[in-house]
């Protein structure tokens, strides 16, 4: 079966504006103008004048400015929330706990540790005693973002802050899917940008299609960090060889989540809620394979099926609910399709597995089992509140089982054995292993995130996240100064024999060796 290939996008669009929609309930949002090529070259053309006075920016005021836009989400996150409620269709709790508390994380983060981490960094100089190594974290000039839509406001502000605090300006390219809340996250920026005397061209958001981000690719910024699909990251590559520009490409997930004998089957029930069911499933890091352990199979299953089949769908607007919608008519046709695969091939549903009755676009949560291999819903990235859990007989099975995926973002192990989850997360072929919890790694801002194989490469997040936003510049200056001159030219017939004996003084592996090459260089030196 031929599944997760990218769908066509928002159909009803035309090129020169999007058509936004509320997933919840298909109500018109209006529509918001598609910045053309040309308008992406001005946009980093004046980011570009812009960021001569922003690098140039101290420390102290950098932090003023993120301590402004800190203040800014703070007082208007139920605003903000409602913004990402209606515009990706999730659920008030997960706006506030999955895109306003990561934001503020960072924030202060950045707030508290990023000086410290762009600071000139005292290196050995190796041989040259006499010399002092630094490194220099300078801006690299010009960040490109291209977002995905699945955290509207998370998704500008995550790899903005670290790029804006390292010195650069930043041209991000939202979804074309969440394009409507993209006027009021600028404003965000702006406010906190003017308030302190720079330029709001420090930070601009376009607006457009794949069209736009290929644009924002090749408009010569110094840098892109692309959050996308994995074809589309093959595309942002094709388009960087063009200016030679740096990427970090932060791709899909195929996750997984071993519950291991010994796990406190209570609270890994919990979460794996959340590992699936947070923002429906629609975040790369989801808990896609669910691998139990034999011996609280039937523990895990009877319990998580309970609580999936209490939990309630629809529209965050109004009322309580407990899960959101799906972003669009695309994705939630592939849920359904990879999951209507699995039924027909042998998977029981033991709860919901197939569309809500809602208006909108709505999946019902769904605990998936009897899942074998062949089902394209063990390989291809899913993005949807089901829960598919597999059967493992030990350790090794799931460690081989989790393995077994082109992807490598994050995973979960849910062991009361701090060794034998050790051993498990080492095992595993991914960015990033959270022990006895979900998703806790992206939170802890310290550690940097990102994946390896096709979930793509570079790190976002941490002091790997934020040095990734400049140019490391190596300096080697006096200590204190000989004023030797190092006489290669013109050639002297002495220097090869003289050179090759210091060789032996320097790197043979015994002292013994050391010291008779040393004579040696004496004599030949005298002579
Ligand atoms: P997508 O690849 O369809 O789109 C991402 C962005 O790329 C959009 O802004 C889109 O307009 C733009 N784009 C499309 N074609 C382009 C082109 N040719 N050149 C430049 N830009 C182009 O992804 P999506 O459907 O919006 O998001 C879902 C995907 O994102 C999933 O695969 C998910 O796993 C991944 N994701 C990864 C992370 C992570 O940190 N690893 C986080 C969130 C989402």
């Amino acid at each position: 079966m031929s599944t997760a290939q990218p769908l066509p996008r928002n159909a009803a669009a035309t090129p020169d504006v999007i058509d936004c929609v509320e997933p919840a309930t298909l109500a018109s949002l209006g529509s918001v103008p598609v910045d053309g090529p040309d308008a992406v070259r001005d946009a980093v053309a004046r980011a570009r004048v812009a960021q001569r006075a922003w690098g140039a920016s101290s420390f102290d005021e950098r932090r003023a400015v993120l301590r402004a836009i800190l203040a800014h989400v703070l007082d208007h996150a139920d605003e903000l929330c409602e913004l990402v409620v209606r515009d990706a269709g999730k659920t008030k709790d997960n706006a506030l706990l999955g895109e306003v508390w990561p934001v503020c994380e960072k924030l202060r983060w950045t707030i508290a540790n990023g000086e410290k981490h762009l600071l000139p960094e005292p290196m050995s100089s190796g041989l040259f005693v006499h010399k002092r190594a630094t490194v220099l974290y300078q801006p690299l000039g010009v960040i490109g973002v291209i977002c995905p839509w699945n955290y509207p406001l998370q998704n500008v502000l995550g790899p903005t802050i670290p790029a804006l605090f390292a010195g650069n300006a930043v041209v991000v390219k939202v979804s074309e899917q969440v394009a409507w809340s993209s006027e009021r996250i600028q404003r965000i920026f702006d406010e906190a940008l003017e308030a302190h005397g720079f330029s709001r061209d420090t930070v601009q958001i376009v607006n457009g299609y794949g069209a736009t981000g290929a644009a924002l690719v090749r408009s010569g910024v110094d840098k892109i960090v692309f959050t996308g699909s994995v074809p589309n990251g093959r595309r942002i590559l094709e388009g960087s060889v063009e200016n030679i520009t740096p990427v970090i490409l932060e791709l899909g997930g195929k996750d997984a989540f071993i519950v291991c004998e010994d796990a406190h089957v209570e609270q890994a029930v919990h979460a794996a809620l959340a590992g699936v069911f947070i923002s429906a499933g629609q975040s790369c890091m989801a808990a896609e394979r669910v691998l139990v352990h034999e011996r609280v199979y039937d523990d895990f299953v009877a319990r998580v099926t309970t609580e999936v089949s209490r939990l309630r769908t629809g529209s965050a607007l109004d009322r309580e609910v407990d899960v959101g919608a799906i972003v669009s008519d695309e994705q939630l046709a592939l849920i359904e399709e990879l999951v209507d695969d699995a039924i027909a091939k042998g998977a029981r549903a033991l709860s919901g597995g197939k569309r809500g009755d809602a208006a909108g676009r709505f999946f019902e949560p769904t605990v998936l089992v009897d899942v074998k291999p062949g089902m394209a819903i063990l390989t291809e990235e899913l993005f949807g509140p089901v829960l598919v859990i597999r059967r493992v007989a030990s350790d090794e099975e799931a460690i081989a089982i989790a393995n077994e995926t082109r992807f490598g973002l994050g995973s979960t192990v849910m062991s009361k054995s701090r060794p034998r989850a050790r051993k498990i997360a080492e095992a595993l072929r991914v960015g990033s292993c959270t022990v006895n919890d979900f998703g806790f790694t992206y939170m802890a801002q310290d550690l940097p995130f990102g994946g390896v194989d096709a979930s793509g490469f570079g790190r976002l997040n941490g002091r790997e996240g934020l040095r990734a936003c400049t140019n490391p510049k190596a300096i080697l200056e006096d200590r204190f100064p000989l004023h030797l001159p190092a006489k290669i030219y013109p050639s002297d017939a002495a220097t090869y024999p003289l050179v090759r004996e210091a060789l032996r003084v320097l790197y043979q592996p015994t002292l013994r060796g050391r010291a008779k090459a040393a004579l040696g260089l004496l004599r030949r030196a005298r002579s």
